[in-house]
């Protein structure tokens, strides 16, 4: 029997913010993933139930009246939209309170030495969600939050965040921008939504990068600009916790976007973080779900992050 080594956090109440019909960001989306970490192979997780965020926790990274408006636009029914992409239901502000309790917990399990590693699988996504502004399917900065919590509850010095979402992470990037104790590394396609995350965008400290990849760039791209630039900066950064926003839409079968790349990929790419995690910081990871629009895709690549989480933590 091998010890536990993998947190699994997710809710119910996640499946409860519904998007309107046709919307990618769908909950289709958490009943493949939940499909698929029922697998036997997944039986070794520990499964947690996503607590529900304090509003504190959300106001380490937005404004009161941001949290206000969100709360005063919760419909009874039917749908609201806060932008052109992002809509709520009736279930959606409980939703969102679970990522963002869920990220905090795993951060307070992660740091408390009960696990080596943990994946949050909760919707409403963050990374593009901005201080006092949802975008692109984000109510509140899930990661960027647990970020904060990592640095001002638990005292730690360096946090580093790995964004491999096809999408830049302008909302981390918002968020974390005059933060010297964080480093932000983006890989994301460009040009592409949100049109944000340019090589020259480095922070307030130096404390960003990113690194935008061609459309149709592929896998050796991808992995060229992680062992090359990213990994390096990450453990010349010694980073005490490593938070990953596991986007699995630059994937070739996702119909939001061209970077092509494999399910193999991302198990490379989880065994890289660990390995670099390994080195620094007693292989400490919280990763976090946000895109990933196909299915199938989705399905296969959260299981290949999972597998790979739970096979290196050991
Ligand atoms: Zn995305």
């Amino acid at each position: 029997m091998l010890d536990v080594v993998t947190a699994l956090f997710t809710h119910s109440d996640c499946l409860d913010h519904i998007t309107p019909p046709g919307h990618p960001e769908q909950v289709a989306r958490l009943r493949a993933i939940g499909v698929a970490l029922a697998d036997a192979r997944f039986d070794g997780l520990r499964r947690e139930d996503a607590p529900l965020a304090a509003d504190e926790d959300i106001l380490r990274c937005h404004t009161k009246e941001y949290l206000d408006r969100v709360r005063a636009a919760v419909p009874d029914d039917g749908f609201v939209s806060l932008d052109a992409d992002t809509h709520m239901s009736s279930g959606s502000l409980r939703a969102a309170y679970r990522g963002v309790g869920a990220n905090i917990a795993a951060v307070d399990m992660v740091l408390g030495g009960d696990v080596a590693n943990a994946f949050v699988a909760c919707r409403p996504p963050g990374h593009h969600a901005e201080t006092a502004m949802s975008m692109g399917f984000c109510l509140f900065g899930n990661l960027s939050i647990a970020v904060k919590h990592a640095l001002d509850h638990h005292g730690l010095a360096r946090v580093a965040v790995v964004d491999f979402d096809v999408h830049h992470g302008n909302g981390t990037q918002d968020l974390l921008w005059s933060e010297a104790r964080a480093l932000f590394c983006s890989t994301h396609q460009m040009p592409l939504y949100p049109g944000s995350g340019a090589l020259q965008e480095a922070g307030g400290h130096g404390n960003i990068m990113n690194r935008p990849l061609q459309p149709m760039s592929g896998s050796a791209a991808m992995r060229q600009v992680y062992d090359g630039a990213i990994f390096p900066a990450i453990e010349a950064f010694q980073p005490e916790l490593i938070l990953v926003s596991a986007g699995f839409d630059a994937h070739a079968d996702d119909p939001l976007a061209n970077l092509n790349w494999s399910t193999e990929d991302y198990a490379w790419l989880t065994g890289r973080i660990c390995d670099v995690a390994g080195a620094c910081c007693g292989g400490r990871i919280v990763s976090t779900l946000e895109g990933g629009y196909d299915l199938h895709a989705l399905a296969a690549s959260v299981a290949a992050h999972v597998s790979v989480l739970m096979e290196r933590g050991q």
